[in-house]
């Protein structure tokens, strides 16, 4: 099946954009992904083609139009009916690897990209649209979040990457991060590989890899920590509680 990504923007031709090259670029022309980009501006109605308008309330900037955007979203839609409908914005619900993995398991997706000050509010509750973010910074435009956010889902599909277990070993993937990587040369200005990982005993080498992974959790992302620990407690409790005889 090829995941089908659509792409609302008001710069189609940023589109494969650094998708065309590299892992993404040969799926692309293997078919494992196909991409649309629909030009918003293609669902204006009048003659100067006009796409935003200011602010209601007043204040700098320009407003993309909801009766605009809802065609251009209606149009996806009846392209792929299936797909969510996912708007770049900032204040959208932080993207995760598992949400990721979620989208790269279905059909595709269909991204709305914003320019100037943002979406006319009513088109999120108007058309069920998701709101995602992909941190706390200000873009110019949603087509980078697109492009970061398209090209996470795309390593995942069925044949994209080489090796099956590079995926499932990855940060993030279990909650932690990865632990580090070394290769040759073995001395580089005075710096070793750690002596573990040139041992050959595949069980120490995981288990330092396992302890190294949870020290640089803890010490880098406490919040990512916290999560995970908490998980972790949760599921034991989970296990115990459905030992008992039952109440
Ligand atoms: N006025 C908005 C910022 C608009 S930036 C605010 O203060 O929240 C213009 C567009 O860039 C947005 O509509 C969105 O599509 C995109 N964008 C900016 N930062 C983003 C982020 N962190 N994640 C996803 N999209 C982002």
């Amino acid at each position: 099946m090829t995941f089908a990504a659509t792409v609302l923007t008001l710069y189609p031709e940023m589109f494969p954009g650094p998708l065309g090259i590299s892992l993404a670029g040969r799926a692309l022309v293997e078919g494992r992904w196909a991409l649309t980009p629909v030009h918003i501006r293609d669902f204006a109605t009048d003659k100067h083609r006009t796409v935003d308008d200011t602010p209601a309330g007043g204040g700098a900037g320009m407003v993309l139009k909801v009766d605009i955007l809802a065609a251009a979203i209606d149009h996806a839609r009846a392209l792929q009916p299936d797909a969510p409908i996912l708007a770049m914005t900032p204040r959208g619900a932080p993207i995760t690897q598992k949400r990721v993995r979620a989208l790269a398991a279905g059909p595709g997706v269909t991204i709305l990209c914003g320019r100037f000050e943002g979406f006319d509010e009513r088109i999120f509750a108007g058309r069920q649209v998701e709101e995602v973010s992909v941190g706390d910074i200000v873009l110019s435009g949603g087509e980078p979040a697109a492009l970061m956010l398209l090209d996470a889902c795309i390593r995942l599909l069925p044949g994209v990457m080489g090796a099956p277990s590079s995926g499932s070993e990855e940060s993030f993937e279990d909650g932690l991060l990865e632990y580090p990587h070394y290769t040759r040369p073995t001395e580089w200005e005075g710096r070793t590989i750690p002596e573990v990982l040139r041992s050959g005993d595949h069980a120490k080498i995981a288990a330092w890899r396992k302890a190294r992974s949870v020290d640089d959790t803890r010490s880098r992302r406490p919040d990512l920590w916290e999560r995970h620990s908490g998980a972790r407690d949760q599921s034991a409790s989970g296990a115990r509680h459905n030992e008992g005889p039952g109440i």
